[in-house]
């Protein structure tokens, strides 16, 4: 008798502690703390390297990184490296973003052209350095994801298009800066005369190994100001 009375109370005891154990482990898997990992990236891949432009680390402490990453790879959303967006597409390594992103010394009046837009998070950085960014992708569902979480994130000053980014935008022409973010083996003609003449130009060029050239508009031509290498997702769709 005594034994029926208390084997309940003991089944329910161990219901309890089961329930808040699950609790708790939903806790520390759901819960992540982002803004210490971002924190992280910044100070040990980005000061602790070349990356002085205050404007620019604080627009990468602010942008959630990891909300343009698909769930099943956020894990490595500030990893030092590239992470798959999916459409065999890559996120750049955070570093890269940077590097690009003060090299062309976007300012508040800026109006930014950008060709490859993945995720967005470049988008998204860049829209809180510019006055408006303007961003082109050729796979659609990214365009259409990547449009999704720039409005879910409150970005209003960033146009996504689906298309081709060879040819530019030139309905929106000229532009102070443009960043491209595919790989094309030359610079597209296009894209230099959407150029402003003394704006700057973000590009990697080559098959394989390339080199990221930054360049500057002349009224003659196009000064090459830095380089660096670098591997990047080919630019498909060429303009014909
Ligand atoms: N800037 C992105 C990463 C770019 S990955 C981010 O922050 O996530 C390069 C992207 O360029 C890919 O999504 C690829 O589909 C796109 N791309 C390749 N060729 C292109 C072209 N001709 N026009 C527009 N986008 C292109």
């Amino acid at each position: 008798m005594i034994l029926c009375r208390e084997w309940p109370t003991f089944a329910a005891l161990l219901l309890v502690a089961s329930a808040s154990l699950a609790v708790t482990c939903a806790a520390q898997t759901d819960v992540r703390d982002w803004q210490a990992e971002r924190t992280r990236m910044v100070n040990e891949q980005l000061k602790a390297r070349d990356i002085r432009n205050d404007r620019v680390l604080e627009a990468m402490l602010s942008v959630p990184r990891h909300r343009f990453i698909p769930e099943s790879a956020r894990g490595g959303a500030y990893g030092d490296f590239p992470v798959p967006i999916g459409y065999g597409q890559t996120i750049s390594q955070p570093y890269i973003v940077a590097f690009m992103t003060q090299a062309l010394d976007v300012g508040p009046g800026d109006r930014v052209l950008e060709i490859g837009t993945g995720s967005g998070y470049q988008a998204a950085v860049l829209s809180l350095l510019a006055r408006e960014v303007f961003t082109i992708e050729i796979i659609e569902s990214l365009a259409d994801r990547a449009r999704a979480t720039l409005k879910d994130l409150g970005h209003q000053n960033v146009h996504v298009r689906a298309g081709n980014g060879y040819l530019g935008w030139p309905e929106y022409a000229p532009f102070d800066r443009i960043i491209v973010t595919a790989a094309p083996e030359a610079v597209p003609p296009a894209l230099v005369e959407q150029l402003k003449i003394g704006g700057l130009m973000a590009i990697p060029i080559g098959v394989g190994d390339q080199e990221l050239r930054i360049l500057r508009r002349t009224p003659v031509g196009l000064d090459t100001i830095a380089t660096l290498p670098v591997r990047f997702v080919p630019m498909t769709g060429k303009g014909s």
